[in-house]
């Protein structure tokens, strides 16, 4: 008689066949059950396609501790597992990856040699065979019976992570329940992109050390996937049900070059007819506020198939006001990266912080352009921002180096940049985001040194003649063709909304195709000429 598992949430026992058709979710409760390893493989790899490597190596017992080596003879014959990881090479959906897939059922998934020499040796063979890792992480860090060796893995798994990167290869870590210490300080950590299961645990030091270290009492959600997610570590939680499928489209975005072979969306619009506008500058200032306007969001979706958003700055914390990610255009892989005002709701706004990044939103921003250009993707960003985050916070983080560390990185970034000011476009805050190959401009944005409110106060202490100030400033999109900061103006609907951005988002996509041509055949060098070139002249 088959005897089920125990689900360790709601405690009933679950039959095994019905857990493995469920990915090991208790049907019950919808706890994550620890997935083991082959079964983990056998959910994601395409029919025997699964080959094993290194699968012989034996047990390193560097201070001969003879308790130990009779533990490791139990635990793998018991469970039928060499060691606490298995590696090897698969085809998913017709993608050829490497993959490696750590089991807690061996000594708590924890670090020894062996672990450490498959990673190590997954990673360097990956980029021999020139294949992305994938890697599944659980471990409760190092391995103590084996000591200082137990140590010496988390460097040697770094540097050769590094090595695959290095080569240009993508490397994406799921982070499942547990992953702790050595292996979070390691390896897990590294990908260029790191995906964390629901309701994992994640962190560096156990919970009950940190508390009795500290005396305090932690929240419930600490060193969750979501805490981890909110803090800026991990670029999505995702759920098990789906993780194929999303594995599939990350990699399909970072093969052939750069050509995205998924989904590619069917078009039909209505066509507005527009006359070019005779606001004056403050009219035109109220119409680039307007709540009505679309977002940065609105766009990416209308222009682009296929976005997938990541996640957070990897210092400090995930700022909603910049979102940012991969899409494709006409197969074509970009990264996009835009300032997020919220429109329909007071809590929408505030959870956006009225589009206005904070340091981590132009680190998060850093970070993704960082990662395009690794995976040459040009880069398209949407602005529509009145400010950067004005607040002690802010400063205590040091908002101004941070914009002015983003200033001087992305003038080395060398893949073809693009920025669409759509919106406002307000001080350092919008520049951040505006220093491409090329600056477009919708009719009705504005792009100014400061807020014209701003700009009455310090010259004349009268913020109310804001109106007078707008019209100085030159901040519309025809003072601003006519000086040069932007390229290109695209003619808007009378009220632009989300309803009838339709036509202009087409317009916008064929420009942004036409770009991508112009770019294509250029080298690194005079993409960085050109960028240059273009803010020296001023
Ligand atoms: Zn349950």
């Amino acid at each position: 008689m088959q005897t089920g598992r125990i689900c360790n949430a709601c405690k009933q026992e679950i039959q095994r066949d019905i857990l493995d058709q469920n990915y090991s979710i208790c049907p019950q409760c919808g706890y994550y059950m620890r997935m083991h390893a082959r079964k983990r493989i056998l959910s994601l790899a395409d029919k025997k396609s699964f080959r094993e490597w290194d699968a012989n190596m034996k047990l390193s017992n560097p201070l001969n501790d003879s308790e130990y080596a009779l533990k490791a003879v139990e635990t793998a014959v018991k469970h039928k597992l060499n060691d606490a990881i298995i590696t090897g090479e698969m085809n998913m959906e017709g993608s050829h990856v490497a993959i490696g897939v750590m089991d807690t059922r061996y000594m708590m998934a924890s670090m020894g040699h062996v672990v450490g020499e498959r990673v190590a040796r997954l990673f360097e063979k990956a980029a021999e065979k020139k294949l992305p890792v994938i890697m599944f992480c659980c471990s409760g860090g190092a391995r103590m019976q084996e000591g200082i060796i137990s140590l010496m893995q988390m460097e040697k798994t770094a540097a050769a992570v590094r090595k695959h990167s290095e080569a240009g290869l993508l490397y994406i870590s799921v982070l499942t329940n547990p992953t702790m210490g050595g292996v979070t300080a390691s390896f897990a950590m590294l990908a260029d992109i790191v995906l964390a299961e629901k309701g994992a645990r994640i962190g560096f030091a156990g919970a009950r050390v940190i508390e009795q270290n500290t005396g305090e009492t932690l929240p419930d959600d600490f060193q969750t996937a979501e805490f981890q997610l909110e803090h800026g570590f991990v670029d999505d939680v995702i759920s098990r049900a789906g993780l194929r499928e999303y594995l599939s489209k990350v990699l399909k975005f970072h093969m052939n070059r750069g050509w995205y072979t998924g989904h590619h969306k069917s078009w039909g619009v209505n066509t507005v007819e527009s006359d070019p506008n005779d606001l004056d500058a403050w009219e035109t200032v109220l119409k680039a506020r307007s709540r009505e306007r679309p977002t940065s969001l609105d766009y990416v979706n209308q222009i682009f198939d296929d976005f997938m958003e990541f996640h957070g700055d990897k210092v400090w914390a995930d700022d909603h006001a910049v979102v940012g990610g991969i899409a494709s255009i006409y197969g074509k892989a970009v990264t996009v990266i835009g300032q997020q005002k919220g429109k329909n709701s007071m809590n929408e706004a505030v959870y956006r912080n009225w589009g206005m990044p904070s340091p981590s939103g132009y680190r998060k921003a850093l970070r993704l352009m960082k990662q395009a250009e690794k995976f040459k993707r040009p880069v398209i960003c949407f602005v529509d921002t009145v400010g950067a985050a004005c607040g002690i916070e802010a400063e205590q983080q040091g908002q101004g180096y941070v914009i002015a560390n983003v200033l001087r990185e992305t003038s080395a970034i060398k893949v073809p940049m693009l920025s669409i000011i759509h919106g406002e476009g307000g001080s350092g805050g919008a520049l951040a985001f505006g220093v491409a190959n090329e600056v477009w401009m919708l009719e009705n944005a504005v792009y100014s040194v400061l807020t014209p409110e701003g700009y009455a106060s310090i010259l004349w202490k009268d913020n109310a003649r804001a109106d007078k100030a707008a019209e100085l400033m030159k901040m519309t999109s025809k003072d601003l063709k006519g000086l040069r900061v932007v390229d290109k103006v695209f003619q808007e609907p009378e009220d632009l909304n989300h309803t009838n951005m339709g036509e202009l988002c087409l317009q916008i996509r064929e420009a942004i195709t036409l770009f991508l041509k112009r770019n294509e055949k250029k080298t690194e060098k005079s993409i960085l000429q050109e960028r240059y070139k273009r803010f020296r002249e001023f």
